[in-house]
């Protein structure tokens, strides 16, 4: 629990939110500024900034609790399809510190974008370059 966080604070009751779903680890409930009807933010109940931090157990809750729910929260609110993302650092939109995955409800015709339109300029890489990326992320995860 970090005492300035505000979905800690939602976790311990001390704010009110409208809680679609809870287990021991995780907790799921409505956004207060929602893209769409069924807007909902899915979070592990412990404090933690990033998904990198996330524990294998943790993380494994969570995105337990994302497949479980977004079918049903489409269902719900009678949506046609939903975008599913994690804004992961301040650069990326994180607003809130606190780990939280987004389930947006998208409709048929909604006016709406696919997750490819969050990112900024797309950079034209050669195939070259796109080699040299590879492996420098392979490198960095071990594989
Ligand atoms: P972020 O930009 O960090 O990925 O998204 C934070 C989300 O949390 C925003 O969509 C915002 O509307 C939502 N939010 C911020 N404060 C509260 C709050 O106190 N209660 C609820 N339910 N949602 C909040
Ligand atoms: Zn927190």
């Amino acid at each position: 629990m970090s005492d300035d966080c505000i979905f800690c604070s939602i976790v311990a009751g001390d704010i009110p939110a409208r809680t679609v779903y809870e287990t021991d680890d995780v907790l799921a409930f409505l956004d207060a500024n929602p893209l769409a009807r069924g807007h909902t933010l899915v979070i592990p109940k412990s404090h933690a900034r990033h998904v990198g931090d996330l524990g294998s157990e943790l993380a494994s809750a969570v995105f337990d609790a994302v497949a479980e729910l977004t079918p049903r929260i489409q269902e719900a609110v009678d949506a046609d399809a939903a975008n599913v993302g994690i804004n992961d650092g301040e650069a990326a939109g994180q607003e809130i510190p606190h780990v939280h995955a987004h389930v947006v409800p998208r409709f048929e015709g909604d006016g709406g974008s696919p997750i490819h339109a969050v990112a900024g300029r797309r950079p034209d890489l050669s195939d070259e370059e796109l080699d040299a990326v590879a492996d420098e992320i392979a490198d960095a995860t071990g594989a």
